[in-house]
């Protein structure tokens, strides 16, 4: 293709995005008046666009990429399953596909879990759980657990039960009619303490508040429903260690089911293949989505224990049957993929190499340490966020309407990355598969962007700074 055909070609699927598609989470006025980058290929951890750049996948696309795109043992699995079938379904009858990837995915589980729940979203997979502990306990004597408890700043998917257990406002605030009520204890986000604490004098007073919030409603409450270790979507709000921990011995206190959202911390995201391992904790209900493919294709698992598993069991008229499933739950062309993909951690020892990866990435941020723009740096493993501020010492936020972070992002694309920012939170979560080189490069971009833009925002005086109070997230 020459230059003027591949520069005609890109203008002509600009414009065709422009009038038909509408893309999630973005302001469309302001898509509509930007020439979109548009994806048209990959190769390892870069994206390359319609104009032939290559970019640096630095978030994953979305989260979800695990050892780079095309990979070779992944395209197999995918090509072999076509040539078997493309999609069963598991209403009522198995599949081959299925019946392996659930097995895989238990070999990589904590002990405990044992029975595997299909579907294709991180979403559907924690409407699953809340479903299935209520259902849960119902079925076991007790139809008075059915109130449900969720962190602040919680961000657990876009279904109106997902939702309802989240606690992002700037996202779910115009639903709160549509949703159920969820008792919402105070997140553990030390930079910005919602009950105004500092670790250590604090003894971790949040997690003492969830005690309070299982405490106040007990024997009420079927779940517990937790990011462990990491709460992504509010901007990367790193636990401190022992939080978890603390969480399960109160379910355990409580009577109520732990559910541990792995969707963005699994897959050896932040270190170990799953978080709750770095806190020894066994979740009642664990959801996977996002990684479990290696980024391929949409599949999710509700992952429970045999004692959840067998409360549903009994004579059909007894009606103990877990009324829900999705047309492509299990679907065999993303389990293939999600078999291969499992089967690399082991076949690659991917975890092994985890921990000089981490530490190159947080070497490559280093310069931004005392960075006068930068509040926290916040890292569990592969999975970063850069909180931006106007001033350090009081630890302002930026005006949301100034999209800080999506200036960073925009800055980084020249510079050979694909960031995506978290209101004033630069997050950097790049595939498992980067190379150390890489991570350095890809930090070094993020330093310079970051460097950039504050240095614009500071040029245009305190009023650029102070535009809004709105919150960044
Ligand atoms: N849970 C967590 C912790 C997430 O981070 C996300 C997505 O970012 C979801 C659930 C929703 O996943 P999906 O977008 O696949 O529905």
């Amino acid at each position: 293709m020459t230059e003027a055909e591949r520069l005609a070609r890109h203008q002509r699927l600009a414009e065709a995005d422009h009038r038909h598609l509408w893309h999630p989470f973005t302001q469309m006025a302001g898509w509509l008046e930007e020439d979109p980058l548009i994806v048209d290929a990959a190769d390892g951890v870069h994206l390359v666009d319609t104009l032939g750049r290559r970019y640096l996948d630095g978030v994953s696309s979305l989260w979800c990429n695990v050892h780079g795109h095309r990979v070779p043992e992944i395209d197999a699995a995918v090509r072999a399953q076509l040539d078997r079938v493309a999609h069963s379904t598991l209403l009522g009858l198995a599949s081959t596909a299925s019946i392996e990837c659930a097995e895989e995915l238990l070999r990589h589980t904590p002990p405990g879990l044992t029975r595997v729940f299909f579907s294709d979203a991180g979403a559907t997979a924690v409407e699953i759980a809340i479903k299935m502990a209520f259902q849960h306990h119902a079925l076991t004597g007790h139809p008075e657990r059915r109130e449900f408890v969720a962190l602040t700043g919680g961000y657990h998917g876009d279904t109106i039960g997902s939702v309802s257990v989240g606690g992002i406002d700037l996202f779910h605030r115009i639903f709160k009619p549509l949703l159920f009520e969820v008792h919402h204890a105070p997140q553990p986000y030390c930079f910005r303490c919602p009950l105004g604490k500092s670790l250590p004098s604090c003894a971790m007073a949040c997690a003492g508040e969830v005690e309070k919030v299982l405490e106040v409603h007990a024997g009420k409450v079927a779940a517990l429903v937790v990011e462990p270790l990491v709460q992504g979507a509010d901007g990367m709000i790193t636990q401190p260690p022992g939080y978890l921990k603390r969480l399960r011995e109160a379910c355990d206190r409580h009577g109520a089911l732990l559910v541990c959202d792995e969707v963005a911390t699994g897959f050896g995201r932040t270190g170990t293949m799953f978080a709750v391992e770095q806190e020894g904790v066994r979740p009642d209900i664990m959801t996977v989505a996002k990684g479990i493919t290696g980024g391929y294709l949409p599949l999710a698992a509700t992952v429970t224990t045999e004692e959840v598993f067998r409360s549903f069991l009994g004579p059909f008229e007894e009606k103990r049957t877990f009324f829900h499933g999705h047309t492509y739950a299990g679907n065999p062309l993303a389990c293939a993929a999600a078999t291969a993909s499992m089967r690399l951690f082991t076949e690659r020892d991917v975890l092994a190499g985890l921990p000089a990866k981490a530490a190159a990435l947080a070497r490559a941020l280093e310069p931004l340490g005392d960075h006068p723009n930068v509040g926290e740096i916040r890292q569990r493993g592969l999975m970063v966020g850069v909180e931006l501020v106007p001033d350090r010492a009081s630890r302002a936020e930026y005006g949301y309407g100034l999209r800080v972070g999506h200036q960073v992002c925009q800055e980084a694309r020249p510079l050979g990355a694909i960031l995506r920012p978290l209101g004033n939170v630069v997050v950097l979560m790049p595939p498992l598969a980067m190379t150390e080189a890489e991570l350095a490069e890809l930090g070094g971009i993020a330093v310079e962007a970051i460097r950039r833009v504050t240095a614009r925002l500071a040029a245009g005086g305190s009023a650029a700074a102070a535009s809004g109070p709105a919150p960044a997230r």
